[in-house]
């Protein structure tokens, strides 16, 4: 931790990132004022360095001083990039237009810790440098893909597997945890258990 800032932490900025930062919705009619600027505000205490509450640090307010149109687009353009990253082998390379000001923390450094990446720039480049640095400090290996078939109540995926045989998964992505979670949530985990349970009983 430095006097103007500290990085919050990367299982928590994670599990902020997937479950709720990237659940946005391409049609913009839904979304409430008020809960956009709420999840503003929690994005950048989630994922930016700077105070957990109360006055905000210099990257904290590039973000929440975006348009909630803003905003939502970013939402959605890294929503997109992160599933782009799972799905391909393509690099995937962000152009930032800077200038951008990096400078590590602030005296005095202590011998066992690590210091706070300080950025400075225009309000986008900021966040991709830091959505950048938690990724590659986490790593995208930890990134999961939800293989739950959906749930069958669902009319529209009845309609799919009566026409076509297809099933439609769930694909929510989610953090892995010591690499054997295999479902987004324990709503998935327990419909796989049951739909297994009902094969084999056939
Ligand atoms: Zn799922």
């Amino acid at each position: 931790m430095t006097s103007d800032g500290w990085t919050p932490p990367d299982g928590e900025a994670m599990t902020f990132l997937l479950e709720e930062f990237i659940e946005v919705s391409d049609d913009e009619t839904g979304a409430k004022a008020d809960a956009v600027s709420c999840l503003q505000d929690q994005a950048a205490r989630a994922l930016l360095p700077g105070p957990r509450s109360g006055a905000q640090s210099l990257q904290q307010l590039a973000l929440t001083g975006m348009s909630p149109a803003e905003f939502q687009q970013l939402r959605r353009d890294v929503r997109d990039w992160i599933r782009s990253l799972m799905s391909s082998s393509v690099a995937h390379w962000r152009t930032l237009n800077g200038p951008l000001r990096l400078c590590l923390g602030a005296p005095p450094w202590p011998a066992d810790q690590k210091q706070d990446l300080l950025v400075e720039g225009p309000a986008l480049d900021v966040f991709w440098f830091y959505l950048l640095h938690l990724l590659s400090r986490v790593g995208i290996g930890r990134i999961g893909i939800c293989w739950a078939a959906r749930s069958q109540k669902d009319r529209d995926q009845q309609a799919l597997l009566l026409q076509e045989g297809v099933t439609e998964y769930c694909q929510r992505l989610f953090l892995r945890r010591g690499g054997v979670k295999r479902y987004c949530s324990e709503f998935c985990r327990g419909r796989e258990a049951t739909a297994r349970s009902r094969k084999k009983r056939r």
